[in-house]
């Protein structure tokens, strides 16, 4: 019998055990100024204090020094278009004008292999790079794009979870598929991809505007089908997209009435936004396990609106981070975080640091019905790990060195932390950048 790989990283460590709550309680937290994380075979062994894990390591095992940094669980991004990577930053009078000038043109692109791959590869260089781990993507209605996609992802041996568009409506003859069309492509994708290494499919209705109500059944018969997929769409962006939706379904209560009664709203299922609900809709999300993403820096940018964490947290619902790069204008978590703190102060409540990066690394993966799996140090978890620089830039520095809590850290690294704090991400216990 071969023996298990044993490594060790020595470093500060935090990770979250629960959610903290608004009030960022520290009982559902771990954190060790001077901490082991020891990995065997991908997966997490043990993390405690150095002083008590370092003698119980066999002669040899191999130790990583990061001592001054801090490692957390890889962050986690719940809402992202890997199609859009080349169209971050477009300026954009709104959401529908912006998917009409910028996001079909860059996605016809996707119906070229070649080009996919492309893109799939430096996509996931960059998330990497921002220390995100896994994600919940968007592809493009081309079957292709999601090949390239999960090709990269797993030679790469990351934990991705993916899917291909379905769009049938409202959205350019050359992106247009059929209800038929997207059923089709989107179980072969799913018999081939999902489980395969540690990926999983997302069935992908874009929103229910470009979806016909037979194209939102048939992704509800593939829910049906296929009970562990993941779902994953718009809901209640934009003031202009609910009143369209609300016309072209004029049997609906609200805008998210449409995706539960067609068999969409369940665990596993992340909307992005869900700025414009009421409360009936926020209870319907509670009661079906659905999550949304919040994506403050994309609802900032297209002027969509202010995401209500707190009327969230009343009614209960799984709440996490997306980017939803290109609308969303960074890879980058710590960036996110900053602006979604920023969004609940003019919502009038408070972000915690601690709740929020409990948001970006355990409540993704909660979210994401994956906590068993990744999102903290628990014993057996896949080892995917940031290790972050608390000192990445001369200003961090400086208000690192007055700082006397770890929450005080915290804050300063999610506000004037970004690229520049990521030293190294690490995937089931190996180095991925550089
Ligand atoms: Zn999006």
């Amino acid at each position: 019998m071969a023996t298990a790989e044993l490594s060790a990283f020595r470093a500060s460590a935090l990770h979250f055990l629960s959610d903290p709550g608004s009030e960022g309680s520290a009982q559902s937290l771990q954190y060790f100024a001077d901490a082991l994380l020891v990995v065997e075979d991908g997966r997490v062994k043990a993390l405690g204090e150095a002083r008590d894990l370092l003698p119980t390591l066999p002669e040899g095992t191999r130790i990583s020094d990061y001592s001054g940094r801090l490692i957390m669980p890889g962050f986690i991004d719940t809402h992202i278009h890997y199609s859009q990577t080349d169209i971050i930053a477009s300026p954009g009078r709104d959401l529908l004008h912006w998917l009409a000038h910028y996001t079909f043109p860059a996605e016809r692109n996707f119906a070229e292999l070649t080009h996919a791959r492309e893109v799939a590869e430096f996509f996931l260089d960059e998330l990497l790079r921002n220390g995100t781990t896994t994600a919940l993507v968007f592809g493009t209605v081309h079957k292709q794009s999601m090949d390239a996609f999960f090709d990269a992802a797993r030679a790469r041996n990351l934990r991705m979870v993916a899917g291909k568009v379905l769009m049938d409506r409202n959205c350019p003859e050359y992106l247009m598929g059929s209800p038929e069309s997207g059923y089709r492509e989107s179980a072969e994708l799913m018999e081939k991809w999902n489980g395969t290494g540690r990926l999983n499919y997302a069935i992908t209705p874009r929103f229910a505007i470009t979806s016909s109500e037979e194209q939102l059944r048939q992704a509800g018969k593939l829910a049906r089908e296929f009970p562990d997929a993941h779902i994953h769409s718009h809901l209640a962006e934009n003031e202009g997209e609910v009143a369209w939706a609300r016309m072209l379904f004029p049997w609906s209560r609200s805008y998210l009435d449409i995706y539960d009664r067609l068999g969409l709203l369940r665990n596993r299922a992340v909307y992005a936004h869900c700025i414009h609900l009421d409360e009936q809709d926020r209870g319907r999300m509670t009661e079906s396990g659905a999550a949304a993403a919040f994506c403050p820096t994309s609802n900032l940018f297209l002027g969509s609106g202010l995401f209500d964490l707190a009327a969230a947290d009343r009614a209960g619902f799984r709440v996490a981070i997306g980017t939803d790069v290109g609308g969303g204008t960074s890879f980058s978590m710590l960036r996110t975080l900053s602006e979604a703190y920023k969004v609940s102060q003019l919502r009038g409540h408070t972000l915690s640091p601690m709740r929020a990066f409990y948001l970006a690394t355990l409540g993704g993966a909660a979210a994401l019905g994956l906590e068993d799996r990744i999102g903290s140090f628990m014993p057996n978890r896949e080892a995917d790990f940031v290790v972050l620089d608390c000192q990445s830039t001369p200003l961090l520095a400086r208000r690192m060195a007055a700082a006397s809590t770890l929450e005080e850290r915290l804050f300063l690294l999610m506000t004037l932390g970004d690229d520049r704090a990521i030293v190294q991400t690490h995937i089931l216990g190996q180095p991925m950048i550089g």
